[in-house]
């Protein structure tokens, strides 16, 4: 199933995930909720998958998870930088995913920068030091 065809994911995540990728001209990711508690991304099948603790959490626990791995699909399918940074969460990843949340909550403060990875959270507290 693509991800914009899931009830589960809030209808302004599923437009906004339709924007950008229409924009990025790349395909919409496809998406399963398996039992297993992880998030992950997967390149060959351009898949998204969304843990349980995630999908039962809803809400902004649901987007915090939908839209990091949607930041994996952006970096990969369009080729930005090198693979082995992309799967480390490094720069690139770093700023789509900063560009993103600003543009999906305004203020890129809404999204859940504490629960992120330690490289992305820094990233983000040296950017947004920049951009004020
Ligand atoms: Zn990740």
């Amino acid at each position: 199933m693509k991800i914009t065809e899931s009830k589960i994911i809030p209808k302004k995540l599923r437009d906004f995930i339709l924007e950008v990728c229409n924009e990025k001209k790349i395909e919409v990711p496809n998406l399963k909720f398996p039992n297993a508690r992880r998030t992950t991304y997967t390149t060959d099948d351009q898949l998204i998958k969304i843990g349980k603790y995630y999908r039962e959490a809803g809400g902004k626990i649901l987007t915090y998870a939908v839209l990091h791995e949607l930041t994996h699909h952006i970096v990969d399918q369009t080729k930005m930088e090198y693979p082995e940074m992309v799967k480390n969460h490094g720069e690139e990843f770093s700023n789509t995913l900063f560009d993103l949340a600003r543009r999906y909550y305004k203020n890129p403060k809404y999204y859940g920068w504490k629960r992120d990875y330690v490289s992305v959270r820094k990233a983000y507290e040296k950017r947004i030091k920049e951009v004020k």
